[in-house]
């Protein structure tokens, strides 16, 4: 799964979100593409086990499609409700009953787990779903099983779906079956047990079916959403979201990622409408009776877990793509947009074939559909062979609306969705604690398909680099550990999160080079060859891995793939190593201990502080920054090691090379200077990645307070020369803190003076409103052009007012700028602007249908300086009739607070507009934590903490209140020990450098 709002969340913290850096992909012609609404010819081969609904069912079960049309169900064919206690079948009461509802929590954690005792083999599902009737699902399940343990019940999951009781049935493989003697349910556990008045004995097979109903929801499970096409008709599209926990909303099944079975579909649909699924359409066969309707019949899919599952039924249409082999790749969309598809139809078997000659492991399914579902859920989601987007704006690029730009998203996203097919899809991690296999490599083989398809000269490395940075500081914060045990369906939701993802990644890159980059591929073909259509778990991977690097002899034969990787994967954080070299500088004592940013630099979290740590380094008499190879190892049970043979005293060394093991460096005051010196007289004698690393740990060895300020402030001044965006991105994703907090102090103009003199240089030769300069260099610069605005550069704001005041002339004007500099342009003519220029965007916001550049109205919006201006802005917001889209005020919100003088507007409404806010938005964690963390992030004093500490106890009732205050207050806290400890060093390092403050007034 890919999701924008996870990609945000591991850039907190980080002024640069995503830089996207690279040239886009030369756009080919768009390929001969037919409109086409017919299914695939392809030969009709029935393998089904059984025989299909309609067929099965008796005619007083079956279901006429012309009495569920209407909007509500006739009550009299209400069925026995499962989760309604005490209802149960009319037809007489010596049948089994629905007698127990259990709404107790399971005892312990593993409780939640279904139990062992069946494994499903086949499903075999035949859905009728009315969307443009009442939104109910009609719907029959076979599950084909087979007993491991001994049992006296069928336990599976469901959750909110009406079974019928009365067609429960089991039928046994010869032999006659245990009777049923009951029914329970468990809302806790979201399970349904068929009881039986024997035990089952292991190595029986059986078959359970049932008739159930389903609804169509707003987001989970099966998945309702609408558009209005071109002559205003309103379109209906049902869809699938059964991650993570969400198909047994669809069907009853044993919904655990490692109970994989095969399923077949079938679909009884409109005859206008189209249904698509993971496997090709078989054959239509007419509803004898039900005019005007048919069933799709599915081929039968290879062993998948059930949230892999996917249905859509809507009028959507499609396009060939450039088939991969003998693999037919195809393009769903609305007609409507279906024109600009032409970008993914290209890359889409290019995407295909690296990943396939990657792993060397064929593309295991007979097609890949890729669908962009009309919807505004930011997610893509990587259905096996049947790629969703939930926006289109993962599959479409209007060239008419649409920046370039947005075709590096698109790419990013799908080479994801399309290495997920191996991994997550074809192996799937045996449960969700071990999603980080799945998420990792998806995202990691996305880097490599990417590089692979763009044609940039950037490594691999230089495109992690950003990702690793990002993570090393989120994770320095209080954090979780890749693999971590999760059960009930709330933590397993939560794990989805940018430490399995990215710090996922970044272990996997690190662990490629432990391998060297050859033997690791090996490694994982292995393992996907073995484990292919099951499950596997970490050990599994690091089994394959061992056996591939003491074949290849990369991993000495001590060693093994798991001792090393569990002290990753298993404990929270990342080591900092501190090398500290001998008076004479020919050998050096290298220390770890865990990097952690708190109030007093100290990890709360005691249990674990070691790790394997590959060591890698190079000097400057024989600088080698290409030799990744781990040249000494650190052991987990060592605090120290030394390392001989080092230069001599004025020659530097450097650690961590192209920064692809996953922790800080420290050095001696004495290497430090080196360094710096080095990076003053020419910096490109260190690698570019270095470069960048040392801007990075530097800053944020001295936020943790590992490194005097002035060293690491010393470290920033050779950016004067710096020309790549790598270490301005380092510079810029540390420094935004500080400049923050130093934002209403006097220091401000000497911290302003000091970053424009690194800038300007820069800034001269890049300009903003040259259009002439090809677009990728304005895109890598774009940061440094809003920096230049925001530090109030005279030559930049000027730019932008130009610009500004030319578009407020002639709209079509608007594309003289790049899309990249866009916002900057617009904030910085409102940030220096009056009524006038906020008005016309304003207007602009309501004449504009494009969804991202409204996005950037709102946002721009905020950046005016005028505090009534920003304030009337937010009240503005949120008051019901303004015609926002739903999730504004939040943007309006962030807008507003996100720049230091807003966030104590946007606090003081907080404060007074508390409960219109929640009601309008609830007050789930997510919207707590949202607000509760923009209108702080920065508060830097102790009359603010004094605020937060009196909201968080008037409202200590609210417990996503009491659960947010913990992380706000902890910030509020970190960033007031961080003016204490830092202020006057910054100041008197700023002073001493010509960029003069005055002290904080006491
Ligand atoms: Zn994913």
């Amino acid at each position: 799964m890919w999701s924008f709002s996870r990609m945000h969340r591991a850039y907190q913290g980080a002024v640069v979100h995503w830089l996207l850096l690279r040239l886009l992909l030369a756009l080919a012609p768009a390929s001969a593409h037919r409109r086409l609404r017919v299914q695939l010819p392809i030969p009709i081969i029935n393998n089904s086990l059984e025989p299909v609904l309609g067929q099965d069912r008796t005619d007083t079960n079956s279901v006429r499609a012309e009495e569920n049309l209407q909007t509500t169900f006739p009550s009299t064919r209400t069925p026995p409700h499962l989760d309604a206690p005490g209802k149960t079948r009319t037809e007489g009461t010596s049948e089994p009953q629905l007698i127990i509802i259990t709404e107790d929590p399971p005892q312990n954690e593993l409780g939640y787990r279904l139990p062992r005792a069946l494994q499903p083999l086949h499903y075999n599902i035949t859905v009728q779903p009315f969307i443009n009737g009442n939104y109910s699902i009609h719907g029959s399940v076979q599950i084909d099983m087979v007993v491991l343990q001994a049992t006296d019940n069928i336990t599976l999951h469901v959750l909110d779906l009406d079974v019928q009781l009365n067609t429960v049935k089991l039928t046994p493989a010869g032999g006659s079956l245990p009777a049923i003697t009951h029914f329970s349910s468990d809302k806790v556990r979201q399970v349904f047990l068929i009881h039986l008045n024997e035990t089952l004995q292991p190595g029986r097979r059986l078959r359970c079916s049932m008739d159930y109903i389903a609804r169509l929801n707003e987001s989970r499970g099966f998945y309702a959403t609408k558009y209005t096409d071109n002559l205003g008709h309103e379109r209906n599209i049902l869809s699938t979201f059964f991650q993570t926990t969400f198909a047994r909303k669809a069907f009853p099944c044993f919904d655990e990622p490692g109970m994989k079975a095969t399923f077949q579909l079938h679909v009884v649909r409109e005859e206008n409408m189209t249904a698509i699924s993971n496997m090709p359409l078989l054959t239509t066969t007419p509803m004898a009776d039900q005019d005007g309707w048919v069933m799709d019949h599915f081929d039968v899919s290879p062993p998948m877990s059930t949230y892999h599952l996917i249905l859509i039924v809507s009028q959507l249409e499609y396009v060939d793509a450039t088939s991969h082999g003998n693999i037919p790749i195809r393009v769903w969309a609305r007609p409507e947009v279906l024109r600009h598809t032409t970008f993914i139809q290209e890359i889409a078997s290019k995407l295909l074939a690296f990943v396939e000659e990657y792993l060397s492991v064929r593309y295991p399914l007979p097609k890949l559909d890729f669908v962009a579902v009309p919807g505004n859920i930011k997610t893509a989601f990587e259905g096996w062979g049947i790629i969703l987007a939930y926006d289109e704006f993962f599959l479409v690029h209007d060239p008419a609306t649409d920046d370039e730009s947005h075709k590096q998203d698109i790419l990013n996203i799908q080479a994801h969705e399309v290495a997920h097919q191996w991994f997550g899809d074809l192996v799937t991690p045996d449960w969700w604690n071990d999603i980080w296999l799945s998420e990792g490599f998806a995202s990691y083989l996305h880097h490599l398909a990417v590089n692979h398809l763009s044609p940039m000269n950037n490594t691999v490395e230089e495109d992690i680099l950003e990702t690793t940075q990002a993570i090393l500081y989120e994770d320095s914060w209080e954090s979780h550990s890749i693999n971590l045990p999760v059960f009930r369906p709330e933590e397993i939701e939560y794990i989805f999160n940018s430490i399995a993802y990215y710090k996922g990644t970044c272990i996997i890159h690190m662990m490629s080079h432990i391998l060297s980059k050859d033997t690791f591929r090996m490694g994982i073909t292995d393992f996907l060859n073995t484990w292919k259509y099951k499950n596997a778990r970490q050990d599994d991977l690091w089994r394959h891995l061992t056996q591939a690097g003491h074949q290849q002899g990369t991993l000495a034969s001590g060693m093994t793939v798991k001792m090393i990787m569990d002290t990753w994967t298993l404990q929270s954080g990342y080591p900092l190593i501190t090398v500290v070299r001998s008076p004479d500088g020919t050998s050096a004592t290298v220390y770890q201990e865990r990097f952690h940013l708190s109030v007093d630099g100290n990890s709360t979290d005691g249990r674990f502080d070691k790790w394997w740590v590959p060591i890698t380094y190079t000097s400057q008499d024989t600088a080698n920054f290409s030799d990744t190879q781990v040249k000494i190892w650190m052991k987990d049970t060592e605090t120290q090691i030394r390392i001989p043979s080092l230069p001599s005293r004025d020659h530097w060394v450097i650690f961590n090379l192209q920064e692809i093991n996953f922790y800080r460096v420290n050095y001696d005051d004495h290497n430090w200077k080196l360094l710096i010196h080095q990076l003053m007289t020419d910096h490109q004698a260190i690698h570019l990645t270095n470069r960048a690393q040392l801007i990075d740990d530097a800053l944020d060895l001295a936020l943790a307070g590992k490194l005097p300020y002035k060293t690491a402030l010393d470290v920033t001044e050779y950016l004067v020369n710096e020309t790549n965006e790598l270490p301005w991105a380092a510079c810029f994703n540390n420094i935004e803190l500080i400049e923050s907090l130093l934002k209403d102090t006097p220091a401000y103009t000497g911290i302003q003076k000091y970053l424009l003199s690194l800038l300007v240089p820069l800034f001269k030769v890049i300009g903003i409103e040259n259009v002439s300069l090809t677009q990728d260099i304005q895109k890598q610069h774009s940061e440094m052009v809003k920096w230049a605005c925001s530090l109030d550069h005279p030559d930049c704001i000027h730019l932008a007012q130009t610009l500004y005041w030319q578009w407020m002339k002639n709209l079509e004007d608007i594309q003289l700028v790049s899309a990249d500099v866009l916002e900057t342009v617009y904030c910085t003519a409102i940030a220096h602007g009056g009524e006038e220029e906020w008005q016309f965007a304003w207007k602009q916001y309501f004449q504009t249908s494009d969804d991202q550049h409204k996005d950037l109205i709102l946002r721009a919006l905020g950046c005016s300086r005028d505090p009534l201006v920003k304030a009337g802005y937010l009240h503005m917001a949120f008051t019901p009739g303004v015609n926002l889209r739903q999730q504004d005020p939040f943007q309006v919100f962030s807008s507003v607070a996100s720049q230091v003088p807003g966030q104590h507007i946007a606090w003081n409404f907080l404060l007074k507009n508390w409960e219109n806010v929640t009601a309008m938005f609830g007050k789930d964690d997510d919207v707590v934590n949202h607000f509760l963390k923009t209108a702080t992030k920065y508060f830097n004093s102790r009359r603010d903490l004094t605020q937060l500490e009196v909201f968080v106890k008037t409202n200590k009732n609210e417990p996503s209140v009491v659960r947010a205050s913990e992380s706000v207050i902890h910030q509020t806290n970190f960033n007031i020990a961080w003016m204490d400890k830092n202020y006057d060093t910054v100041c008197e390092w700023l002073n001493d450098h010509g960029f003069p403050t005055s002290p904080l007034p006491s």
